[in-house]
């Protein structure tokens, strides 16, 4: 009975409570050498909680930078379905401490939020998942299904190792679907799927002219200037509707279904003018900005310089000229076909009198998309629906989370984001918090799921 589940989070709220404190209270910043030790000690404090639950693997594996945790459980029988539960125990670094109102590794609760560094992103969520398996062991003695533990100390800085040890140990890790938390709703409150996530490519091009910046009275009129000529490139790349010209960019985007556009155009968006200080939203045409964001590729000059930069003038014609540029993708969109795309439009649009080079950004991933009526997915929806009373929303992402990426790539089964932080969390940034509501109803939503999941 998830009856008694329950029960049993709500009886030993105070103890978990203090037991997450203690999870906080380590400071496993993953970039930050000093903090070596911390990481390990929070790799063993997840290692810990798992052996106490009664996994019965638990072990860390090296990967060559900070470890990861694993664990598997496997006594729910051959019958039930199998999970890969994704998390990470490291944290983003702290500074400018000064700005916290409280020590970011001494968890405080103010009004109705643990504020600590972590609390959102990613402990308290992983921790949430513990606490709701050790609540099944000792009120029901098992977990409804089989469970695989993966939780990575690596997360803040890129998942440098990951990508390799999934795929070195692709038995290890495999699962009928993976259950990540490590997200957001779009308000608190309001449970919300993601069920799509952008991809990302990006280059930077850089426009050389003259083998050294020239006096421009004396050359003025007989060389081009390579800022101008790299603004001639830049402005030819997208129109003035906001549909990007680079050929073939849209070739292989799949049509967004009527059905899609509604379930996109229904969900309370964020007030933009409001949020942001501009004076009008764009999107591309035949689009709403909430189509655009969520579903449809962008490319964004992210930054551009060149020549002087100082105080006053200085009358040159610079030498060369450079731009990053970056594109969110969607499913279908291949990241090096679209780099491949953009070098070949830079070269046609470069202005004769100058020379042009493309540097392919290394980072890529592909989009990720998941079916919103996948049973797996609206089995979440109803079980966040049901511990929060609240009907459950459906939403893309702009943004890239590549580890969604890597388990799609390497495993091929679904995934489920089930992510339980706010807007208001201030994730990597000072005051990091996250609402101790959400502790408790996020915790009965896994009961809820394990138990749907579980069926048949
Ligand atoms: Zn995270």
């Amino acid at each position: 009975m998830s009856h008694n589940v329950l029960a049993f989070l709500e009886t030993n709220r105070d103890r978990l409570l203090e037991k997450l404190n203690d999870f906080l209270a380590i400071p496993s910043i993953s970039t930050d050498s000093t903090h070596k030790q911390d990481i390990i000690n929070a790799a063993y404090f997840v290692k810990k909680y798992l052996d106490e639950i009664g996994f019965d693997i638990v072990e860390l594996q090296e990967t060559g930078g900070h470890p990861l945790v694993y664990a598997e459980y496997n006594q729910a029988g051959p019958e039930a379905p199998t999970v890969l539960f994704y998390g990470h125990y490291d944290v983003q670094p702290v500074d400018p401490l000064e700005l916290w109102k409280s020590d970011p590794f001494q968890p405080e609760v103010r009004g109705d939020r643990l504020y600590a560094r972590g609390a959102s992103d990613d402990k308290g969520q992983v921790f949430m998942h513990l606490a709701v398996f050790e609540a099944f062991m000792k009120t029901e003695g098992k977990l409804p299904l089989n469970v695989k533990v993966c939780i990575e100390g690596e997360e803040e800085i890129g998942s440098e190792n990951l990508y390799d040890l999934l795929q070195q140990k692709k038995e290890l890790f495999q699962a009928d679907f993976a259950v990540i938390s490590d997200s957001g709703m779009i308000a608190q409150n309001q449970p919300t799927i993601l069920y799509g996530l952008k991809g990302f490519t990006g280059i930077e091009v850089t426009v050389h002219g003259p083998d050294h910046d020239l006096h421009s009275g004396l050359y003025g009129g007989a060389i081009r200037n390579p800022i101008m000529a790299l603004s001639h490139i830049l402005a030819s790349m997208k129109n003035e509707n906001e549909v990007v010209t680079v050929g073939g960019f849209y070739s292989t985007v799949e049509v967004l279904s009527e059905e899609e556009r509604e379930l996109m155009n229904s969900i309370e968006g964020e007030d933009y003018l409001q949020s942001t200080g501009v004076n009008q939203v764009v999107s591309e045409k035949g689009y709403t900005e909430k189509e655009h964001t969520m579903a449809r590729p962008t490319l964004e000059v992210n930054g551009i310089y060149g020549g002087y930069q100082g105080e006053g003038t200085k009358t040159i014609i610079p030498s060369s000229a450079t731009a990053k540029i970056t594109c969110r993708l969607v499913p279908n969109q291949d990241p090096e076909h679209i780099q491949n795309l953009l070098e070949e439009h830079i070269i046609k649009h470069t202005p004769s009198g100058v020379t042009v080079e493309v540097k392919k950004e290394k980072l890529s991933s592909k989009a990720y998309k998941v079916e919103p009526n996948h049973p797996l997915i609206i089995k979440a929806a109803e079980s966040y629906t049901k511990a929060f009373g609240v009907e459950t929303v459906f939403v893309r992402m702009g943004g890239s989370i590549p580890v969604v990426e890597w388990i799609d790539e390497i495993f091929a089964m679904p995934i489920v984001l089930l992510g339980f932080g706010t807007p208001e969390d201030r994730l990597h940034s000072p005051n990091e918090s996250f609402p101790l509501d959400s502790f408790d109803k996020g915790m009965e939503t896994l009961v809820h799921y394990w138990k749907e999941v579980s069926k048949e």
